[in-house]
């Protein structure tokens, strides 16, 4: 039999980087040691006291069932807790919170809600690859909204053309934002506010990083501002902000027609995130916070560390006020991927290319900072040994 995959999945963008792994495999089979700044995933482990919390529950038979739908009460309640006391958000938990098995999963299943086949979605470039996937698996059409440096990496909402505004249905927006590891302010999200109004779009802001931020900076909420609920919903998860990648767990927060439209599809794909897992997330969201400042902590000092050595070697990268990641220029003449691969080849140090991430993201290389101060430090020496 020929198996014949449907034109969705013909559709979904090919993965760019098969060269790039494929070299990677090799440096680390001929035996060269591995300094890997490529995939965003926290080395650090999960605070004890959450770990302690998922024992605790797993032992209780009682979270051994299905979840609701939606996600537990006492979860929920908890959300709607948080956004008070951090952004000072008001939310009922029964209609405007429900629950995600990570964001990601969210993120994806919300073109179903409400992109029909040919729909337009408004995806910033570059970017988180879901928002451009969801949209195709939907059979929407993404446009791309280029983030560039001269506009501080916000999307040019003026350079979106009258006809793509006013047939748009949904659109993704993410700060602090990966991979550029740009913020955005206030004023940024009224204008996303009052451009979704105008056009009656969606407006999906994607907040994995709002609790990762250095130097004393605080990542607003895109719902602090006004008419913000009238128009979108905020994505949410524990994975960056607790260490928690493998938990799969996750929120959105918002429009109440929204919330309820995703649940809907949710309902029809998925049972919910796993009872003793949410049990755990209240505990992670109502406990001590401390372990979040020493993670930021940490964080800070790798980038520190990492933009003095690039500096050094003659690399330019902005300073991060947020996120885990390190966007920096590459030497003129030469493309991202060529970078990346002369990097993994000559110093055995990977990344990603920027191009990855979005047409708009070439010129650029991609740092995680989810390696100890120590490899950053060896990663310079063998940088300061190449020549560009
Ligand atoms: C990591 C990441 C997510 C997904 O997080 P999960 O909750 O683990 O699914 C969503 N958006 C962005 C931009 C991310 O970098």
């Amino acid at each position: 039999m020929t198996v014949e995959v449907a034109e969705r999945l013909k559709l979904l963008p090919p993965y760019l980087f098969k060269e790039l792994d494929r070299l990677r495999d090799e440096v680390k089979a001929s035996g060269v040691d591995i300094i890997d700044f490529g995939v965003g995933d926290p080395d650090l482990p999960t605070p004890a006291h959450i770990i302690e919390a998922l024992k605790q529950a797993v032992d209780d038979p009682s979270t051994h069932r299905y979840p609701s739908y939606s996600g537990m009460n006492d979860f929920r309640d908890c959300v709607a807790g948080w956004y008070e006391k951090r952004f000072g958000v008001e939310l009922d938990p029964s209609s405007e919170v429900i629950v995600l098995i990570g964001s990601k999963e969210g993120i994806a299943h919300i073109p179903l809600a409400f992109v029909n086949p040919g729909d337009t979605v408004l995806v910033p470039s570059p970017s988180y690859p879901v928002y451009h996937t969801g949209t195709i698996l939907a059979g929407g059409e993404s446009f791309f909204m280029p983030l560039l440096e001269k506009n501080g990496f916000l999307p040019d909402l003026k350079q979106i053309p009258e006809e793509v505004a006013s047939s748009a249905k949904l659109m993704f927006i993410n700060y602090p934002n990966n991979p550029t590891s740009a913020v955005a302010d206030k004023q940024f999200f009224e204008m996303v506010v009052n451009f979704a109004r105008k056009h009656d779009i969606i407006v999906c802001h994607d907040a994995a990083y709002s609790e990762l931020a250095f130097d004393g900076y605080i990542p607003p909420s895109f719902l602090e501002v006004d008419g913000a609920k009238d128009v979108g919903i905020e994505f949410h998860s524990l994975s960056k902000t607790y260490n928690m990648t493998g938990w799969r767990l996750g929120f959105a927060v918002g429009n109440s027609d929204i919330i309820k439209a995703l649940g809907q599809v949710k309902s029809n794909i998925d049972s919910g995130a796993f009872n003793a897992i949410q049990k755990a997330g209240i505990v992670a969201l109502e406990g001590n916070q401390d372990c979040v400042s020493e993670m930021c902590r940490i964080y800070e000092e790798r980038r520190d560390v990492l933009l003095k050595g690039l500096d050094e070697v003659g690399l330019n990268a902005a300073k991060p006020k947020a996120t885990f990641y390190v966007w920096c220029k590459i030497p003129h003449g030469t493309t991202s991927t060529e970078f990346s691969m002369k990097l993994l080849k000559e110093a055995g140090i990977v990344t990603t290319p920027g191009n990855g991430f979005g047409e708009p993201g070439e010129g650029y290389i991609r740092f995680a900072l989810t390696v100890p101060k120590e490899r950053i430090e060896e990663a310079i020496e063998r940088l300061r040994k190449l020549k560009f």
